[in-house]
């Protein structure tokens, strides 16, 4: 069985130190707020091009936090919008809500699959605060074309980079750098996965890294002295210290990725399956997900499973269609949006995998995709 995902297998690859490092964590009797979360922000910060980087305790609150922190330092009001891609996980909606905003849905680019930038701008009224693009899949949002949008129209970009550690756009910008701030998980799945849950902020913007920070801790800037109705949102030690073995293997381990994505489009000849990014490796994705476009995902996936392949679908449900979100979405269509949610189909890809699988699993989608014609 080709696994999508192996996390074992990804793991085994850094012992025995990651072993040594949560053993060190162990004994040392420090569990938070020690040399590890301390060492893996500097490095991390680092590795975005600088700034500050504010560990937390997941992706989601890593959106969040940067959300209320905004709120509270321009006195926002409740329900002031941001705009969100329908096509995405269903935290980037849910950090809005959480953080007392409104999210207002936009649709997806056909060629990105990234937020379409044409699009967010009808969305933008009086109350609209935030442009909240997601990098999914890998693949970076053109952080220029966001920016100058942006700029026109007076708002702040929040980037959720929970797919997209170590990318950079067209350009060369990572995320953190051409925004107010971005957020990434460290969820196991991720290209760079904790033991657990965890997440970081990274901004150029010292006041917001102290308030994301505060909020992150109770409110409290100083023990016992809270000034705001905070949460308890950290990163640990362990979970930093398992980082901070794997952190300087991302660019290899990315560089893999999409050494896998380019076989899959030389191997994966059928003209009715779309590849992404028109079978491109754009500069600087980083290929979290292999996302397939092909007639009949439901039925593809049932067939490669058969053949000892597994594959996932992300996602089936764009955010205007999630039952929590009925009472959000204003009646509007993303047909890109909706496309995707019916055709989308996620090959395997990262570090447990050989060519060789690679090349199998193509072969499979091919095979499967003929056998139904
Ligand atoms: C994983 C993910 C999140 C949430 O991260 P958690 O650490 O699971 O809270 C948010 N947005 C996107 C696009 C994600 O893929």
């Amino acid at each position: 069985m080709i696994k999508y995902l192996d996390l074992q297998c990804i793991n085994a690859r850094h012992e025995p130190h990651l072993t040594e490092a949560v053993q060190r964590v162990v004994a040392s009797g420090r569990y938070l707020h020690g040399p590890e979360v301390k060492a893996f922000e500097t490095a991390f910060a680092d590795r975005c091009g600088g700034g500050y980087c504010v560990g937390v305790a997941n992706g989601l609150d890593a959106l969040t936090l940067i959300l209320l922190s905004l709120k509270e330092m321009h006195g926002w009001d409740d329900g002031d919008e941001v705009i969100v891609p329908a096509m995405t996980f269903f935290a980037t909606g849910l950090a809005v809500v959480r953080a007392g905003l409104h999210p207002v849905f936009c649709d997806v680019d056909p060629t990105t699959y990234l937020m379409d930038i044409q699009n967010a701008e009808q969305k933008i009224n009086l109350h609209t605060r935030v442009l909240l693009p997601v990098h999914l899949y890998g693949s970076m949002a053109n952080m220029s074309e966001l920016d100058e949008l942006a700029r026109r129209y007076g708002l702040h970009i929040v980037e959720d980079a929970a797919q997209a550690h170590g990318a950079s756009d067209s350009e060369g910008n990572h995320p953190g750098q051409m925004s107010i701030a971005a957020a990434f998980s460290f969820y196991p799945g991720k290209n760079l996965g904790a033991m657990g849950d965890g997440g970081a902020v990274v901004t150029w913007d010292e006041n917001l890294a102290e308030i994301v920070r505060r909020f992150a801790n109770y409110g409290a800037e100083e023990k016992y002295v809270h000034q705001c109705f905070g949460i308890n949102s950290r990163l640990d030690e362990v979970q930093a210290s398992v980082l901070n073995v794997k952190l300087p293997h991302l660019d290899a381990e990315n560089a893999l990725r999409r050494h896998q994505a380019a076989l899959y489009a030389k191997h994966i000849r059928e003209s009715a399956l779309t590849l992404p990014y028109g079978g491109e490796v754009p500069d600087g994705s980083v290929f979290h997900i292999y996302p397939l476009l092909v007639p009949c995902p439901e039925t593809m996936q049932k067939q490669l499973l058969e053949m000892g392949v597994e594959t996932l679908r992300h996602y089936p449900l764009p955010l205007h269609h999630q039952p929590a979100f009925e009472n959000v979405w204003n009646g509007e269509i993303y047909p890109m949006s909706e496309y995707i949610a019916a055709h989308e189909l996620s090959l395997p890809i990262g570090p447990h995998l050989t060519d060789d699988e690679i090349v199998r699993v193509a072969e499979s989608v091919v095979h499967a995709y003929r056998e139904t014609i």
